[in-house]
């Protein structure tokens, strides 16, 4: 039986999506956006992503298409549905991922727990959502938002004037989404895989520590996660991945609020950082389990390897300075980190890789992963 893959979009998942295909033996394809990019060393093609062409014809080597990123516009995903090329996530399923006001309808008509919300068209209303949510809300971009960039704490209607401009220069009537500001202690994250067929795969709910709108540090399982916590996390994964007939890796994003109640934020439809910590901490990982999905091959054990593991972000610094030139610090000082790398250019701020350690205690984990890490600071 031969498995050829096709992924769009050449970023760090796609490349992370590599070994793992080499491991089954099933044949991996990426369509780059550009030359040197992260998966550029499974490339077989650099072209629009935009493009219904160059997408089909991409796809006319592969058995199934899948994504780097929830951008592909919808009727490209559709120009490749007619072609009756399989597409993993679908249309309809990624169409949610895509939009984060649609996002919200969805969870809504699903019954899922989520923040207050509303979709705000100008000042008025969203004064309106203010007066009734004690005068703060949190204003989002509907579309291509990522690392914090799109969303906007307002306490004055005023604040978010330039997007509703833009939006009326777009001249598509679109609306804004206004969110009540959650009370969260901590945000939280739950991995479900679900293949074709249905079959799914839950993996453990996971802490995740943003620092400036960036994942910055990843705790596997979620600290201080008792057994009802985990359920309910659980059954929103599992109700979400089958209710939107998911197909793939999703994360689903969650708040914790401080009175205990877990509120959907947003989803992913692929691999995603809250779960990068699976590569080395858990049987299976999220990235060869995704491949297995999208394939509709039985899925693999989600059970962690050690009782922790923690994944810290590396964050590039200055231009000139390599991350290969701190391996030999980093390996010789911490002999249980794992270094990924994503082969992009650090430039401040930018993800370039990250470390994951596992193990039975968590403050050394803990301190393990920082400290390595903090090796590719400066
Ligand atoms: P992005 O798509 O850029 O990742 P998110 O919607 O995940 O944006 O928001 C980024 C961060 O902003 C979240 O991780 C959270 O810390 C904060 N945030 C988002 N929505 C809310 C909200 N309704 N209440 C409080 N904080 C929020």
């Amino acid at each position: 039986m031969s498995l050829k893959v096709g992924v769009v979009g050449g970023g760090q998942l796609a490349r992370m999506m590599i070994a793992p295909a080499v491991e089954l033996g099933a044949h991996i394809r990426v369509l780059a956006e550009a030359e040197g990019m992260s998966a550029s060393l499974a490339a077989s093609a650099v072209g629009d992503y935009r493009d219904a062409e160059t997408v089909l014809a991409f796809a006319r080597d592969v058995d199934v298409i899948t994504f780097d990123h929830e951008h592909v516009p919808q009727d490209v995903l559709a120009a490749l549905v007619d072609a009756g090329v399989s597409v993993h996530p679908g249309p309809h399923a990624l169409g949610v991922a895509q939009d984060k006001l649609v996002m919200r309808a969805r969870m809504e008509e699903l019954g899922m727990p989520q923040p207050d919300w509303a979709a705000v068209t100008g000042r008025d209303e969203l004064q309106a959502f203010l007066d009734d949510h004690g005068g703060r809300a949190v204003v989002k971009t509907p579309r291509g938002g990522y690392d914090g960039k799109g969303v906007r704490v307002v306490s004055a209607a005023t604040e978010a004037d330039d997007w509703f401009t833009t939006l009326a220069e777009d001249g598509n009537g679109g609306a804004l989404l206004v969110e009540e500001l959650v009370d969260f202690s901590r945000e939280l994250a739950q991995q479900v895989a679900r293949r074709p067929s249905g079959q799914m795969a839950v993996y453990p709910v996971v802490e995740t520590v943003q620092r400036g709108g960036v994942c910055a540090e990843v705790i596997a399982p979620a600290p201080r996660a008792g057994e009802r916590l985990a359920e309910v996390a659980a059954s929103i994964g599992t109700a979400v991945a089958e209710g939107l007939g998911v197909t793939g890796m999703l994360a689903v994003e969650l708040f914790e609020t401080t009175d205990e109640r877990l509120l959907i934020n947003e989803l992913a439809m692929r691999p995603h950082n809250s779960g990068h910590w699976s590569q080395d901490g858990a049987v299976t990982s999220q990235f060869e389990q995704h491949l297995r999905a999208v394939l509709d091959l039985p899925l693999g054990d989600t059970s962690p390897r050690a009782p922790w593991s923690m994944m810290v972000n590396i964050l590039g610094g200055p231009a000139e300075a390599s991350l290969e030139s701190r391996f030999a610090s980093v390996m010789d000082e911490h002999p249980a980190a794992k270094v990924h790398t994503y082969g992009k250019a650090p430039r401040p701020g930018r993800k370039v890789g990250h470390i994951n350690v596992s193990g039975s205690d968590l403050d050394d984990v803990a301190y393990q992963a920082r400290a390595a890490a903090s090796h590719f600071e400066d």
